[in-house]
């Protein structure tokens, strides 16, 4: 904040600097004016510091005079308060910004000389909503300055991070709860029948075993988020990978009497990344499919090659489908259309916001086509090597 005030100042120094008249003799005069140019050129060097400092500043600076008309701007201020042009130079704050905190503490500030800041949360119309952290410091008879710092961001990331944290507290206390309930039944009823133990262990496995799902799937973000681009890489063919995929659900998918059908090349398709993350991308959109279809209806794979160097994968199902705006959240951790419905399926609301990372991470992309009570597509493209690449690796 220092340096702030300094460039501040300077530039308010700097910009004040007059000519004063001055009598004498040519030699004199002449003296005069070389110590003048040469105050003029030092000056204009100066200004240019401060114009180049102003401009690389992250946060937003606005300067201004005795006043409290604006003098100087940086890129970040203008486009803070959505100034695109010069002509509100010269002009009062408070007609330029019609913020009437920022104008009160500004007020503020020059009558008790202390500097104020504060949030001021924006709400403008066809525009997201912004937090800006503004600083409002009085100059003495240079004027005043502001300083505004976009914090939208950060605080959408803190607030993110608070909902997670929330959320896999509330996760992990679900299945907690029902063990700690079974074992208090079963150690208050020394006589319990053998067959009503046998039943509360089987209801105790279900939870240890949603618990060791739910705690496996945190541990493969938290990777997959701390280095993004550090999964192990090695030559995989995606085809293969759908093929095991595919005899894996098949099991499941007949046993809910669904027709699992594939349409995928005859020839190895290879993609670099880590075989097991991309096992559990094809597995969990076709596990997802099968789930999401009731009865009798119809799950498809198809492997497409459309260009040279990538592939897509689609997966579509006659399922129940989702809303334009389920669409949207499907990727967000935790996010769920039916919570009750996808526990009792053995979900946890991550594998898409797992699969998504995946992808991304191998440069890739992933999207969802849908409707409610029609079926869903999901599709994932991804870089695609020559088989000659591959065998580099
Ligand atoms: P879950 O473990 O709950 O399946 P996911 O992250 O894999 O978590 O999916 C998030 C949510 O997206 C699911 O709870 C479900 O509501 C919805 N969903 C995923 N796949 C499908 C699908 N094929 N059809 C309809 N809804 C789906």
């Amino acid at each position: 904040m220092l340096w702030l005030l300094s460039v501040a100042l300077l530039a308010c120094v700097g910009l004040g600097l007059g000519w004063r008249r001055c009598a004498g003799s040519r030699r004199a005069a002449l003296a005069l004016l070389r110590a003048t140019e040469d105050r003029t050129t030092a000056h204009r060097a100066e200004v240019s510091r401060l114009n180049a400092g102003l401009a690389g500043a992250s946060e937003g600076l606005i300067i201004l005079d005795e006043r409290l008309c604006i003098v100087a701007t940086n890129p970040a201020a203008r486009a803070l308060i959505h100034l695109d042009d010069e002509d509100f130079l010269g002009l009062r704050f408070e007609e330029a910004v019609r913020w009437t905190r920022v104008h009160e503490a500004l007020q503020q500030s020059r009558r008790d000389g202390s500097p104020r800041s504060f949030e001021l949360a924006l709400e403008e119309p066809g525009a997201p909503p912004r937090i800006l952290m503004i600083q409002v410091r009085t100059l003495g008879a240079h004027g005043a300055l502001v300083v505004l710092d976009d914090q939208s961001r950060i605080k959408q990331l803190e607030s993110l991070r608070r909902d997670f944290v929330a959320n896999v507290s509330h996760e992990l206390k679900t299945p907690l709860t029902a063990i700690k309930g079974f074992v208090e039944t079963i150690q208050d009823d020394p006589e319990m029948p053998t067959a009503t133990l046998v039943h509360f262990l089987a209801r105790i496995a279900r939870q240890t075993e949603r618990l060791a799902t739910l705690v496996s799937d945190l541990l493969t973000l938290s990777r997959l988020d701390d280095a993004p681009g550090e999964t192990s890489r090695e030559a995989v063919d995606f085809v293969a990978v759908l093929r095991e995929t595919l005899r894996d659900l098949l099991p499941i998918a007949e046993k809910r009497d669904l027709d699992l059908q594939s349409d995928l090349p005859a020839q190895s398709v290879w993609v670099l990344g880590d075989r097991e993350a991309l096992r559990q991308t094809a597995g969990n959109l076709i596990d997802n499919a099968v789930k999401y279809t009731p009865e009798r209806g119809v799950v498809t794979v198809t492997l497409k090659l459309p260009k040279d160097d990538s592939l897509r994968l689609e997966v579509a199902d006659t399922g129940i489908g989702l809303s334009p705006t389920d669409q949207e959240r499907i990727f967000e951790r935790f996010y769920r259309v039916d919570r009750a419905r996808s526990r009792e399926l053995g979900g946890t609301g991550l594998g898409l916001s797992i699969v998504k990372n995946t992808v991304k991470n191998l440069g890739g992309d992933i999207g969802v086509n849908s409707a409610l009570g029609v079926g869903s597509m999901f599709w994932v493209t991804l870089p695609t090597e020559t088989r000659a690449d591959a065998a580099n690796v």
